[in-house]
């Protein structure tokens, strides 16, 4: 049996060689051979020097490394694709995964497990951002199809089924975290203390956040453009009823000249709307857009320590 674990990193300098002991600490302990695959997002950092020294060190310490930065899903989607285990491991180069969870990981995928998640609490987190992430939360499972849990996120352990069927969604636009529910399978959740990021700095910024969230609502099913048809339809009728009153009036007492008030908010409001309706066609269309060009999701500048022939057939 082998084990994978794909570690995205993206200016992780400060933390690598670190995780680096750790994880062998963990791996030494386990029994069972395994591989780690580094994917290098475009650092611009020591990081490539430092994966390189390492993968030169130890052959089980393998890397890919992108012509530049192409997001956390595309290193998460190279990591899978390059990754030779029968299990295969998620999980961040920050430490804030904590590797001492792989054991008792590794144990529950053996039970027959094809999906085993690490579950984070929030604690210590910044209470804006917790709250925000609640009530995300709130919305979002009302709006998709599949279920999305606040606290889980991308560490975890794959059979070798759940990351080929991953690897079949060939879809450009990549949202992990529904992903991942998509494919099914049965899981394991196993809990741990949210831990603080202690070196290094989240890449996540409150706009990349909100661009993050619109993505989860937008690439998984149509409802917001269902929602569009509901409230355009409400607003049509409410239209028709208040022209209707508008006329009997007239035809009872004669045309009434103050109408400003009632005629601003309708353009306002409708407008408002057919803006915001705009917006969520336009996003669909974009996602369209990106689909039928077809490009690749990343594109590899250097690999270190693959078989040969693994590598050409990723090409
Ligand atoms: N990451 C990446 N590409 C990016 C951004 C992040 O590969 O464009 C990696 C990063 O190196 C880390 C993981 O994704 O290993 C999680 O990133 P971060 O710690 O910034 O996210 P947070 O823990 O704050 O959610
Ligand atoms: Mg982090």
């Amino acid at each position: 049996m082998k084990l994978s674990i794909v570690v995205p990193c993206y200016n992780e300098e400060s933390v690598l060689p670190r995780f680096y002991e750790e994880i062998k600490d963990i791996l030494h302990q386990l029994n069972t051979s395994y591989e780690v695959v580094f994917v290098n997002d475009g650092s611009k950092d020591q990081t490539q020097h430092i994966l390189q020294t390492l993968s030169e060190q130890d052959s089980l310490i393998k890397y890919v490394s992108f012509s530049k930065n192409f997001g956390k899903e595309s290193a998460m989607l190279a990591g899978l694709s390059y990754s030779s285990g029968e299990y295969v491991l998620i999980m961040d180069a920050d430490l804030q995964h904590p590797p001492s969870l792989i054991p008792a990981m590794l144990a529950k995928a053996l039970e027959g497990y094809d999906q085993v998640i690490a579950k984070r609490d929030r604690s210590g987190e910044k209470f804006t951002r917790s709250f925000l992430t609640k009530l995300y939360y709130k919305l979002i499972n009302s709006l998709v199809d599949v279920r999305l849990e606040n606290g889980i996120g991308d560490f975890r352990l794959l059979s070798r089924r759940a990351v080929d069927a991953l690897l079949s969604l060939k879809e450009y636009n990549r949202f992990s975290k529904g992903l991942f529910s998509w494919i099914g399978f049965n899981e394991a959740i196993i809990e741990y203390k949210n831990i603080i990021r202690e070196e290094g700095a989240s890449k996540w910024s409150f706009a990349s956040l909100l661009n993050y969230g619109i993505d989860g609502v937008i690439s998984f099913n149509n409802k917001p453009l269902r929602i569009a048809i509901y409230l355009g339809l409400t607003v049509t009728l409410l239209d028709i009823l208040y022209v209707l009153y508008m006329l009997i009036q007239i035809t009872m007492k004669g045309i009434d000249v103050p109408g400003y008030f009632t005629t601003i908010a309708a353009i306002l409001l409708v407008g408002g709307l057919q803006l915001f309706f705009m917006g969520i066609i336009g996003e669909y269309i974009g996602r369209i857009y990106y689909e039928v060009k077809r490009r690749p999701p990343y594109i590899v500048a250097k690999t270190a320590n693959f078989e040969k022939e693994t590598e050409r057939e990723k090409i």
